[in-house]
């Protein structure tokens, strides 16, 4: 509230000592005094900020600045200004008293609209927000931003077909590039069409998915699952390798069902080599815990354990180290097996407190993966952390 009061006193200040100039120049020219002063609504607002009553005094400044050419840009300034701290409602007042000038330049106007039509959008008045972006679009004024915020509206709305058509726009004309997003609105649809149980609608929205961003990575995994669904594992096996080429960060997220697919085949030798291939290459600690397991199930205990100790001298993990511990425990002894247990008593606790993705954009972490970050509202930017970090 003060540091807005503080950018608002100068403006005021002056303007209210325009306000009074331009009122001598008429008294001059009637009574020939001179002189400057300011202007009473200058000394209220004072009051009021002196009397610690900010709200009263910003309503007085605002409206002692007069809307003209030369304040336009401080309207426009204020009202974002108000935007941004969440005050949407003086936003909106600032932002129509604007557009109701008649005096007012046809590019202020549309900086203006475009202004208010944010402000419908932060308080959640999409209809209105949609038709004013239309209007400057219809206009050929500010047509990259318009576009963008219509795309944030159809997202919002979930009108995936609408976020299509209005981001394969904002790319054509402003070269920007939606291909990513695109891919995860036919990754919406898709998830829409298997809800309502038609999965020839999905695949097709899957195809259309891979075409707009060959590297979405959530096309493969959700073709995967159908494919699983059908017990069709072969197709389910060519879709999950395809994540390898895409995104190799997203590898954790194919263990699973890799393993899933490759013993419905009755393939786990098979399991084993890709695995070792796929940790060679990527050196995940995923991966490495779920070679670890196949040579387990494979081989025995012996190899597993061997793997894992030749693993954890290269590159130190809690979850290396808990995964040790459990297979330890499964032919231990008592009274090793009582030192184990508080061993594994607290990697589990350390493990518990660890997030498993994060976003790479704003930082924020969580224990599920989603496809659009709930902070920040970008879309693939959330990553599992397993494959970075580790531990
Ligand atoms: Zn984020």
């Amino acid at each position: 509230m003060w540091t807005l009061l503080l950018l608002l006193l100068p403006v005021a200040a002056a303007s209210g000592w325009w306000l009074a100039r331009r009122e001598d120049e008429k008294d001059e020219k009637q009574t020939g005094r001179g002189g400057f002063e300011f202007s009473s609504h200058y000394f209220k607002g004072l009051n009021y900020l002196l009397n610690e009553q900010p709200d009263k005094a910003i309503e007085v400044f605002i409206r002692m600045v007069e809307v003209d050419s030369e304040t336009v840009e401080t309207h426009l300034a204020l009202g974002s200004l108000f935007r941004r701290r969440g005050e949407v409602d003086r936003a909106i007042r600032i932002h129509q008293n604007l557009i109701a000038r008649p005096t007012l330049s046809l590019q202020q106007r549309s900086q203006a609209l475009l202004d208010l039509g944010q402000d419908y959008l932060s308080a959640g008045l999409l209809d209105r927000a949609e038709s004013l972006f239309q209007e400057l679009i219809e206009k050929n004024e500010h047509v990259a931003s318009a576009l963008r915020l219509l795309v944030d509206i159809y997202q919002q709305e979930k009108d995936w077909q609408q976020a299509i058509a209005t981001a394969k726009k904002l790319q054509s004309s402003s070269g920007e590039d939606m291909r990513g997003m695109v891919a995860h609105y036919y990754c919406e649809l898709a998830e829409q069409a298997l809800d309502s149980a038609d999965d020839k609608q999905a695949r097709h929205y899957l195809d259309l998915a891979l075409d707009a961003d060959e590297r979405c990575v959530r096309a493969s995994l959700v073709r995967a699952d159908m494919a699983r669904r059908a017990g069709d594992c072969e197709a389910a096996l060519r879709a999950l390798e395809r994540v390898e080429r895409q995104d190799g960060d997203f590898l954790p997220e194919i263990i699973e069902p890799l393993r899933d697919c490759y013993s419905r085949l009755g393939r786990e030798a098979g399991m084993v080599d890709y695995l070792r291939r796929l940790f060679n290459e990527h050196q995940n600690i995923s991966l490495m815990l779920a070679l670890a397991d196949t040579l387990r199930a494979q081989y025995g205990d012996a190899q597993a354990e061997d793997f894992i100790t030749a693993q954890l001298r290269n590159r130190p993990s809690v979850r290396g180290l808990d995964h040790l511990i459990e297979i330890k425990l499964s032919h231990a002894d008592t009274e090793v097996r009582d030192n184990l247990l508080i061993l594994k008593d607290l990697t589990s606790q350390l493990m518990r407190s660890k997030p498993l993705y994060s976003c790479t954009q704003c930082g924020f972490t969580g224990k599920a993966l989603h496809w659009q970050c709930p902070s920040c509202k970008r879309w693939n930017t959330i990553k599992p952390l397993q494959g970075v970090e580790g531990d």
